[in-house]
């Protein structure tokens, strides 16, 4: 891969070691590096406009000025990126990181990695995969679960002590359910072998609930993911309302896997946060979850990537369920679900296939813009701090060449990554 990981990483990750181990007040601060980009075009995804010769200064990790006319102080790098459009980073709202089921060895069977690589292995796979997202602009991930014994979590840290470049990671821990998960499995599997842990969690009474979201919260979990109807018995709005209050205790959001439309309906009423997947989402279930702002997100799959066959007429009725979404105003986040490997691509350039779908839906570019950014900062709830390039926020930013509100291709090509003030990749 071409990207460029700057020395500054180092110097992120010197700061943590010393902050980890220096209990007592620090003196002044040392100066932090300044950086000055200037960007031809600069675009803002919440109005949908574009500003042309901006400077953004950013001062370690943070952006300390932005506009037109932004002295340059003496002694700051000085990144022109005046050829290219730049933007804040990307949002993928629903991954699997710690996941990538591929041909070898596991035949492109989800259940089998379970069975074949140790969640030691996984974790190396995600800090791969958190690497080739953000070479593609993907500068935080919402990672969802089935992620191995916590490597989601191990992932999320190393990241964020400077061990390994990646995009800020919102992890759910192990996924929560009714008896089984997602899993059918035999009896002695289930009973003498414990086969369904640590992909799920079993919780089937009130007690076993609470106590589940507490496991994932002590073990690192920033957002709490449930089963809602993976089997017959699946939560009720009032189990749902039990999860909700228990993990909002611990300041914590819940994502419902939900594939009926009971499920959906009995999530929607609990007041979920947000909803992954769309095949139960019917015109009635996203004018509820307009109506109460329940984010979507669809993880609508494309036609076309190699060994993912996905037929006519289930592309249709996926393509249609996003254009009824966004035509109910249904809250939309750019969710993808890409956890297997395809031949030639990245685990970013495979989400950026996604893509595809917005566009047959005739979504406007500007509104997949903002479910890519702002709606994606939303429901990952860092938008105060980070995503907008805003004045004292986080400096994740990213160039494309062309314009991405005339063709949502323009994001295929990323030039140029910075996360956290830190250049990742540059290529101009
Ligand atoms: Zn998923």
């Amino acid at each position: 891969m071409r990207y460029i990981v700057s020395a500054l990483l180092i110097g992120l990750l010197t700061d943590v070691g010393v902050n980890a181990q220096t209990p007592t007040p620090v003196p002044a601060q040392p100066p932090q590096p300044l950086t000055a980009i200037r960007a031809g075009r600069l675009l803002d995804p919440e109005t949908g406009t574009v500003l042309t010769n901006q400077v953004i200064l950013v001062e370690g990790r943070r952006i300390r000025e932005v506009g037109p006319n932004v002295a340059i102080p003496a002694g700051a790098q000085v990144i022109d990126l005046s050829k290219l459009l730049v933007m804040p980073g990307l949002v993928e709202a629903h991954n699997h990181l710690a996941l990538t089921y591929k041909p070898v060895p596991e035949n492109n069977v989800y259940y089998y990695t379970y069975v074949q690589e140790s969640t030691a292995l996984r974790a190396i796979q995600a800090a791969s995969n958190g690497i080739q997202m953000l070479a593609s602009g993907f500068t935080i991930v919402r990672d969802m679960g089935n992620n191995g014994n916590y490597a989601d979590t191990a992932l999320r840290q190393a990241i964020e002590q400077g061990w390994i470049p990646g995009p800020t990671i919102i992890n759910s821990g192990i996924i929560i359910g009714g008896m089984g998960g997602q899993f059918f499995p035999t009896p002695e599997m289930a009973k003498d072998h414990n086969i369904v842990y640590p992909e799920y969690l079993d919780a089937d009474t009130p007690d076993e609930m609470v106590k589940a979201i507490r496991q994932n919260v002590l073990f690192g979990a920033k957002v709490i993911k449930i089963c809602v109807d993976c089997k017959p018995y699946g939560y009720t709005a009032d189990e749902i309302r039990l999860i909700i209050r228990e993990s909002a205790k611990s300041g914590m959001k819940v994502e419902g896997h939900v594939q009926t439309i009971p499920g959906a309906r009995n999530a929607i009423e609990a007041g979920i946060w947000s909803i992954a997947h769309s095949g139960a989402l019917t015109d009635e279930m996203h004018k509820l979850m307009a109506q109460k702002g329940i984010w979507r997100a669809g993880t609508e799959t494309p036609p076309g990537l190699q060994g993912h066959p996905v037929s006519p007429e289930a592309y249709q009725r996926t393509v249609d369920g996003l254009k009824n979404a966004y035509a109910n105003k249904v809250p939309l986040t750019f969710s993808t679900d890409a956890d297997y490997w395809v031949e030639g691509k990245t685990r970013g350039e495979l989400c950026m296939e996604f893509l595809r779908v917005w566009t047959d839906a005739g979504i406007p570019n500007a509104a997949t813009l903002r479910a890519l950014t702002i709606n994606g900062y939303k429901v990952s709830e860092t938008e105060n701090t980070r995503g907008p390039i805003k004045v004292g926020f986080f400096a994740d930013v990213i160039a494309v060449p062309g314009n991405p509100l005339d063709d949502l291709n323009a994001l295929k090509s990323v030039q140029f990554v910075m996360k956290d003030g830190v250049v990742f990749k540059r290529m101009v």
